[in-house]
């Protein structure tokens, strides 16, 4: 064997593909370049590392079954006055995550609620943080289906172990109670454990009528708020706003014409004590 080849074997055995890889050229530059053999094995090994990095980032981010990609540089702060852009800068700092408090969007379909959540789970999995993206419907379809087949407690763990669980329209179909148990479950396992982002197009105040049972609700809402930041979206749907752009729709200045929301605007962090109010 010649050096290069048992070189490669070696890179092979320990498993340094990216190094195994590109070792030609790493040769050929450092025959070049002439560095020091300290810079030399340094960016060697930084070849590895940062295809290792690459690689994680990727499986992370598969695991996690983000319905898309976005961040919060392609989100459009003008377009939504709403929104204060410090609150999501905020937010993006991951202080949430380390608290392990949550974030809840509330607001009309198509305001970017769903955005958000993504671009904050994604800043999340850019950290090292594991995330997970569902439905609620799809969520406690799934858990549903543990429960009856007698294996609830194990399933709960895909959603109780990743440090982010992104809960997307919460509130668009009414949970049945075992649904409604089974939610309750969840939040309590993650409470001061793990973040919860969550949309909804409920107010607070109309939370009873998802759970069909307003005492589960308050329960609910005391866990998921305790420490917690809710950004109340109002607005135009950006989704109109496009096909309207696009003439496909007449134009309208009726603000907030699509608002179901029938609370006042809010948009405020929500802290322990003074919760009560988010709901009034
Ligand atoms: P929601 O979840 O509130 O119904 P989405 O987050 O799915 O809305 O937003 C609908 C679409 O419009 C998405 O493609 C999203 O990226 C885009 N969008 C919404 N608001 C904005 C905004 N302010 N700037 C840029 N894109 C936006
Ligand atoms: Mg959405």
């Amino acid at each position: 064997m010649t050096p290069i080849e048992q070189l490669q074997s070696a890179l092979s055995t320990l498993g340094l593909k990216a190094v195994e890889a590109r070792l030609e050229g790493l040769l050929e530059q450092a025959a070049k370049k002439e560095p020091s053999y300290a810079e030399f094995l340094e960016e060697t090994l930084s070849c590895e590392v940062e295809a290792r990095r690459t690689r994680y980032l990727r499986a992370r981010l598969q695991l996690a079954h983000l319905p898309f990609l976005k961040t919060c540089a392609q989100f459009d702060f003008g377009f939504q006055p709403s929104i204060e852009e410090k609150q999501i800068r905020e937010l993006l700092s991951l202080r949430f995550v380390h608290e392990a408090s949550n974030v809840v969007f509330l607001g009309p379909p198509g305001v970017g609620k769903t955005h958000l959540s993504v671009a904050l789970a994604e800043a999340a999995i850019q950290a090292g943080f594991g995330a997970y993206f569902i439905t609620a419907h799809d969520m406690v379809a799934d858990l549903g289906r543990a429960y009856r087949e007698g294996r609830l407690d194990r399933r709960l763990r895909v959603y109780i172990a990743p440090k982010v669980l992104v809960i997307d329209e919460m509130g668009y179909l009414p949970l049945d109670d075992l649904g409604a148990t089974i939610f309750f479950q969840l939040v309590s396992a993650r409470y001061e454990r793990g973040s919860i982002i969550l949309t909804s197009n409920k107010s607070y105040g109309d939370w009873g009528s998802i759970f069909g049972d307003p005492i589960i609700a308050t329960a609910i809402l005391d866990r998921l708020l305790h420490h917690s930041t809710t950004i109340n979206i109002r607005g135009e749907s950006y989704r109109l706003k496009e096909r309207r752009r696009a003439g496909l729709l007449p134009r309208s200045d009726q603000q907030g014409q699509e608002t179901i929301l029938p609370t006042p605007a809010l948009s405020a962090t929500v802290t322990s004590g003074s919760r009560r109010k988010a709901g009034a």
